[in-house]
């Protein structure tokens, strides 16, 4: 999960990150009075949860409060990347002498959390990456020892920056770190973290990721989801306890198991046809996650075919049986469906479907039968 610049903001500032005090308008009228408020100059900023807002136009300066208001109007609406900007964050203008980049991450391969700093910070962070990587300073931090005073040392000397500016720039890494930790983050970055013209840092723009399997320990956290901004399947799917990929094939997948899961989308693709989504029902598979499941994959215009893939362990196969009819009562569906049920009662399971006879719906005895019937059902569709 990614939380948008000013709740990154907000939680770097609870880790003592300074942080311009701005606020979040969403309407024009809004932008006007925290302009006002705030004192001008301000600098009007979309909330998306994609970067390179300033390139594509999401980020303007206003010298008025009358010119927050028309720039917040002209950002508001606007669609960055696919992303429609719903809300403004309006935070006074600095006077911006030098951009530093300032970030942590995750180095799978090091199997440790990586800090980077940069001179070169701003919006081609990612050009010298490519470039001129040497210019990225890199420390990997031992996660029992965590970030050590010569790491935020090395970091600073690498950048070359300002001796004066040091005990500051070591506060802001050790409290970025932290709020890493404890976020339990797999990214949380500053760029830039400026130098402005009373020559200190500043935090202009923030982005922090969350791991999503760790948002059970941090309620506050998971209460900053912005739902307004992911597709509305996604939504449904968490609020239904699914797990839940949207894809751009035309067969869709109701499996248990993420390992199964991931199985059948290979099998489909053996087969040549595509999954339109990666989707575990979980166990038990209750006839309502039965439903929202089946409602969710037949919301997608691409579905030509939908596949089950149950495999019985605890989860019985006549529980899911029962499930997929009872699911079937309220949802009418016109595509095939091909459904392979192996496992616990699975003599019983698909008794139950065949005695149903439900329109549309094939069984297979094997993943082989079900993914190959399945391509072939989505291609004659
Ligand atoms: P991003 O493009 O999504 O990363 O958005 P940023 O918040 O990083 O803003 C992009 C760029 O706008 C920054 O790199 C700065 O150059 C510029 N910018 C942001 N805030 C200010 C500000 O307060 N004053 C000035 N002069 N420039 C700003
Ligand atoms: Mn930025």
């Amino acid at each position: 999960m990614n939380l948008h610049e000013y709740q990154s903001k907000l939680r770097f500032a609870e880790y003592g990150i300074p942080t311009p005090k701005g606020q979040v308008a969403h309407s024009p009228q809004q932008a006007y009075e925290i302009a006002k408020e705030l004192g001008v100059p301000v600098v009007v900023k979309a909330q998306v949860l994609t970067g390179g807002r300033g390139k594509a136009g999401g980020v303007k300066l206003a010298r008025t409060p009358e010119e927050a208001q028309q720039r917040a109007d002209d950002i508001l609406g606007m669609d960055i990347r696919s992303h429609k900007v719903l809300k403004v964050l309006v935070d006074p203008a600095s006077n911006i002498q030098s951009e530093i980049y300032l970030g942590v991450t995750n180095d799978r391969a090091a199997r440790k959390p990586l800090i980077m700093a940069s001179a070169q910070g701003g919006m081609d962070i990612e050009e010298v990456n490519r470039t001129t990587p040497e210019k990225i300073i890199r420390e990997h931090v031992d996660p029992f020892l965590g970030l050590r005073d010569y790491q935020i040392r090395n970091l600073a000397y690498g950048i070359e920056l300002p001796r004066e500016l040091w005990k500051q720039f070591g506060k802001i890494a050790s409290g970025l770190y932290r709020c890493y930790v404890e976020s339990d983050a797999t990214l949380a970055e500053i760029n830039p973290l400026i130098i402005d013209g009373s020559g200190n840092l500043l935090a202009v723009d923030g982005k922090i990721s969350i791991d999503d399997n760790a948002l059970y320990r941090h309620p506050d956290l998971a209460e900053l989801r912005d739902t307004s901004a992911e597709p509305p399947a996604e939504t449904q799917a968490r609020a239904a306890g699914l797990s839940y990929i949207k894809l751009d094939g035309e067969i869709g997948c109701m499996v248990n198991g993420a390992g199964l899961a991931m199985t059948t989308m290979d099998m489909t693709k053996l087969y040549g046809g595509s999954p339109a989504n990666f989707l575990d029902i979980g166990g038990g598979a209750k006839a309502e996650t039965v439903a929202a499941a089946l409602r969710i994959i037949l919301a997608d215009p691409n579905v030509k075919a939908v596949l089950f893939n149950i495999f019985g362990g605890i989860t019985r196969c006549d529980e899911v049986a029962m499930g997929i009819l009872a699911a079937l009562k309220d949802i009418k569906v016109d595509l095939p469906m091909i459904v392979r049920l192996v496992g616990t009662n699975e003599t019983e399971g698909r008794r139950l479907l065949d005695e149903a006879q439900v329109p549309h719906m094939i069984t297979a005895a094997t993943l082989a039968e079900a993914a190959q019937k399945a391509v072939t059902a989505a291609q004659g569709a």
